[in-house]
């Protein structure tokens, strides 16, 4: 059955006759993408770099497809996140007729999306209390919205939104708007993905990446995991041969068991670490308030948020600035670092 959520979809692009890539067929010799016969002098990529790449690589999209356990045909590759948010605000929205949804203070990005396609923006803040979610809030400017995005952790306040509070926007917004779950950060948590509420909730979108927890940032490497029209929807209008082949060969073999063994013997020390720096910062006189993270970052509130900043430059080292961010006065977030720049960073601050 299709789902019902495809009637959000712009009417253009529902009609659009997809772009056509030159058909993948590895059994014959390619004479037909205007590509050249031979490779670059120098070029040791298994594929070979002078050919396209496979468009939604089928290895790559089952790899992902069991690191984030759905169905092949709910699965999306696209360039990091961005790409994911990009694809789905063009698929859905309408310029100077449809809106998202945002509860600052979130991840940039949606808003300048959004932006870029012509929607509008509406703005639900994030409660005051530990920055969760004004669910009321969230549902109503949901109903006059094509999509809502939540970031759960949030980045930049680090926090997990309540699972039951997401549900029940889902629920409420079923059939008349798609809620896109961002998950960058939910391998520092410890908590289930909402991936495993798909079946229930066809308007769901989860958005992972293998940007922070993986640590391939560079490979831009991000998955969108939903029902199989929306997916079908996305790939209608995904550029053609989006992922790199250098990317896919990188990602392919960066994700294979061991890999997967060291990024979780990582993300434990980066937990300790974590909370290694919670503990150090707390006790600086310049820090009025470390925020609980669920993330790989913290958020503090400074007392004079330039005097830490500039502590921490001078000491070679650059950490996010927001407060000049509504609602984020005073306040900087800190990526967790190696045990040796987390120390760097604490000795420049301490007593900046
Ligand atoms: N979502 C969130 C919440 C992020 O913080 C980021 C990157 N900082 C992204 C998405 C984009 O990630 P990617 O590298 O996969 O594009």
């Amino acid at each position: 059955m299709t789902n019902p959520i495809l009637a959000l979809a712009r009417p253009d692009i529902l009609q659009l006759q997809p772009y056509q890539h030159a058909a993948w067929d590895p059994t014959l010799e390619r004479m037909h993408a205007n590509e050249m016969p031979w490779r670059a002098t120098g070029d040791n990529t298994h594929a070979g770099l002078n050919r396209y790449p496979e468009p939604q690589p089928r290895t790559l999209v089952e790899r992902m497809s069991q690191l984030y356990g759905a169905p092949a045909a709910q699965v999306l590759v696209g360039r990091g996140s961005d790409e994911a948010i990009d694809l789905l605000v063009r698929a859905f929205c309408r310029a100077g007729q449809d809106n998202v949804v945002i509860t600052p203070p979130t991840f940039g990005f949606y808003k300048v999306a959004a932006k870029i396609q012509g929607a509008g923006v509406l703005e639900v803040p994030l409660l005051r209390t530990g920055f969760s979610l004004d669910t009321e809030q969230v549902i109503a400017a949901g109903r006059e919205a094509k999509i809502v995005f939540l970031c759960s952790p949030n980045n930049p306040t680090g926090n997990l939104l309540d699972e039951s509070a997401m549900l029940r926007v889902c629920g409420e917004l079923a059939g008349k708007a798609l809620v896109v779950v961002d998950e960058a950060y939910v391998e520092f948590c410890g908590r289930h993905s909402l991936v495993s509420q798909l079946r229930e909730f066809p308007n769901l979108v989860v958005l992972r990446t293998l940007s922070k927890a993986y640590a391939l940032a560079g490979a831009r490497l991000g998955t969108v995991i939903a029902s199989e029209d929306i997916i079908g929807l996305l790939r209608r209008i995904i550029p053609p041969y989006a992922i790199p082949a250098s990317t896919v060969e990188e990602v392919l073999m960066l994700t294979e068991a061991p890999q997967r063994a060291t990024a979780a013997a990582r993300i434990r020390t980066l937990l300790d670490e974590r909370a290694r720096m919670v503990e150090r910062l707390e006790r600086c006189a310049n820090v009025a308030r470390v925020y609980p993270s669920d993330a790989n970052f913290l958020l503090l509130e400074c007392r004079d948020s330039r005097r830490f900043f500039e502590a921490g430059k001078a000491a070679g080292l650059i950490v996010r600035d927001f407060s000049s961010y509504p609602g984020l006065a005073q306040c900087l977030r800190v990526s967790i670092g190696t045990p040796a720049q987390n120390e760097r960073l604490l000795a420049a601050v301490e007593h900046a």
